[in-house]
């Protein structure tokens, strides 16, 4: 048996029981159960679950430790957050967490203006509204107009342009409906393959410089009242606790010193995102060093401790983060569409009359292998291959020589490890077999539409099959995916070691899981090789903890992908249809080609389980 790490990063919202992948909450359904029906309503190939559950149980965390931090530090500042949209824009993520955000006030950070126009039509009523990134005036103009419907805007600047360009606006509304808030360029930055945010050398915020003169032009202008709220953001991710400590020391005293300078109504530091999420699935490693509550207390109490020794009142702390609110809500599954060593049957050996002696002697060694010399005659068969592979370089043998010792190689391995498995799981046989050869799992999904965090940046995701959890795993595993390319390839690593089960696919199933993709993968996900969107579904829990599966929708159509690459389909019609008239002469089988053809144009852009 193998938990998968499902200790370390499954949080408590999975459990394994009876060999099955359970969903910890409501009735506890398997995830298998779930995946069976929505394959039984029509739906094949990768599927996206989105869990609104668990976008509430990450709210509820962040609100209740920053609320029990708060009254334990007696802390006279407010608590206030923000989702920020560019973690994940989707509606089918989006609308759910409006809903849940209601109780709580948790408001919307937008980086864009088509983020910001989904905050000005989502955004709770009375939660806050923060605005980061570059903007244009118009950027600028539409703040003032979520300002003018009622919002609680802050529009938090970049750079000394921005803040003339808010000026100007405001003299064309001859009103000011927004606060301001400066980002702040801290000389801390984060840690880890996110942290270019922040740091003296970092894209985004005032130098000190800056902001001593963006008070001074906010004097000038007066408008100094409207400056409520600094902001800093050391990059998401952040695995270590110790520059969120530094960040919020800097920050504090910029704002203590801020007030003294006159910036009477400067009431927030935002402490943008940063709050790490574990996807470890190995007891040697860590994703973070610290827990949601150490960082909450550490924020309240330094920011406590800075306002009682520089005697300004404690500032209200808005956090921006949303890897730790998304992450955890969506689950990726994917089927397992082949076991590359499946092809290797006994059945499909092609032995001759006469064959090379070396293959004689594989042959051999297959019928022989027992429990007592598995390993030597694992070394011998592997010794054999090789040379094997030289004759036939050389032309010593033919290519049914060399599919024979294919085959007997990789059915000898199967045996050396099944051997190997029946002295357990942790001997070091089986451990050497498999990190000398590895099963290649193909799974029906795209790692450069649904992992590109773990394409471009190497970024690892909890990942388990959903069924045979009663049973140990004892192939080492690579997951190859479906695209033509070569890094489409979770390839088997020793540091991070995936096993998985021997599975013969014709009798059953086997589903991958990939865990924690809740946060930017689909946004940023890219459409290589045109495969597009995934399944997806929301699945929700009823009153009596029954789940239902509340919205069901299927991946892209080849048709539609090529309309979205702005090809003419019109075009495409007709040249294919084209392309048939003039190269089939009986009407009859034209028809019926033609039919068929136009059929496919609708299909999925996955493969189907054939
Ligand atoms: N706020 C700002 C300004 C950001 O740039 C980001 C993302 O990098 C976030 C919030 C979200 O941070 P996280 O990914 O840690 O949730």
């Amino acid at each position: 048996m193998m938990n998968y790490g499902i200790d370390i990063w499954g949080a408590n919202n999975f459990f394994i029981e009876n060999g099955k992948l359970k969903i910890n909450y409501g009735n506890q359904p398997a995830l298998i159960d779930i995946v069976k029906e929505i394959e039984e309503r029509g739906f094949q190939g990768p599927i996206l679950i989105r869990f609104p559950h668990l976008i509430r149980k990450q709210i509820n965390s962040l609100y209740n430790s920053f609320k029990k931090a708060i009254k334990e530090f007696n802390y006279k500042g407010k608590f206030k957050a923000v989702f920020p949209l560019k973690v994940n824009q989707f509606p089918t993520f989006v609308k759910p967490l409006i809903k849940i955000a209601e109780k709580y006030n948790y408001g919307l950070e937008a980086g864009s203006k088509a983020e910001l126009i989904l905050a000005m039509t989502y955004n709770n009523k009375n939660a806050p509204i923060t605005i980061n990134g570059f903007k244009d005036k118009d950027m600028i103009r539409l703040a003032f107009i979520a300002g003018f419907m009622g919002f609680d805007v802050t529009i938090t600047i970049e750079g000394l342009n921005e803040l003339k360009s808010i000026i100007e606006v405001s003299k064309e509304y001859h009103k000011m409906p927004v606060n301001i808030g400066i980002r702040i360029r801290l000389h801390t930055s984060g840690v880890g393959i996110w942290a270019k945010s922040g740091g003296i050398e970092s894209k985004f915020g005032l130098s000190s410089t800056e902001i001593i003169e963006a008070v001074d032009i906010l004097k000038k202008e007066k408008m100094l009242d409207k400056l409520k709220m600094i902001h800093f953001h050391i990059g998401s991710q952040i695995n270590d606790i110790s520059p969120l400590k530094k960040a919020i020391r800097e920050s504090g005293n910029i704002y203590a010193d801020l007030r003294k300078m006159g910036a009477k109504n400067l009431s927030a530091i935002n402490i943008g995102g940063g709050l790490a999420i574990e996807y470890s699935q190995w007891e040697e490693f860590r994703d973070k060093n610290y827990s949601i509550e150490e960082f909450s207390n550490d924020v309240v109490y330094l920011l406590k401790e800075i306002s009682n020794k520089k005697h300004v009142p404690m500032p209200d702390i808005f956090t921006e983060s949303g890897r730790f609110i998304a992450s955890p809500s969506t689950v990726l599954v994917a089927p397992v569409i082949e076991l590359f060593s499946q092809e290797y049957t006994e059945k499909a050996l092609k032995l001759k009359e006469k064959n090379p002696d070396l293959v004689e002697e594989l042959y051999d060694l297959y019928k022989s292998i027992n429990e007592n010399n598995y390993i030597e005659y694992f070394h011998d068969a592997l010794d054999h291959f090789e040379s094997l592979l030289t004759l036939f370089d050389l032309g010593y043998i033919d290519l049914i020589d060399r599919s024979n010792s294919e085959i007997l190689v990789n059915l000898i391995i199967k045996k050396a490890i099944t051997y190997a498995t029946l002295k357990g799981f942790k001997n070091k046989d089986l451990k050497s077999i498999n990190e000398k050869f590895q099963e290649k799992y193909l799974a029906n999904f795209s790692i450069f539409q649904s992992l590109p965090d773990f394409w471009g940046l190497g970024q690892r995701f909890p990942i388990m099959p959903l069924t045979k959890l009663n049973v140990t795993p004892n192939r080492s595993a690579t997951i190859w995916d479906i695209t033509c390319d070569s890094d489409g390839e979770i390839p088997f690593s020793k540091q991070f070691p995936l096993y998985l089960h021997d599975v013969g696919l014709e009798k059953e199933n086997y589903y991958l899981g990939f865990f924690l993709v809740g946060a930017y993968q689909e946004i940023l996900g890219m459409k290589h090789n045109l495969f597009s969107y995934t399944n997806e579904a929301i699945v929700t829990f009823d009153s009596e903890g029954n789940y239902e599966i509340e919205f069901l929708e299927p991946t892209q159509k080849i048709r539609e992908i090529l309309i979205d690459l702005d090809y003419d389909i019109d075009e495409i019609e007709r040249e294919l249809k084209n392309n048939i008239e003039s190269a089939i002469d009986d009407e009859e089988e034209r028809k019926e080609i033609l039919g068929e053809l136009f059929l496919l144009l609708n299909d999925m852009v996955y493969l189907k389980n054939d």
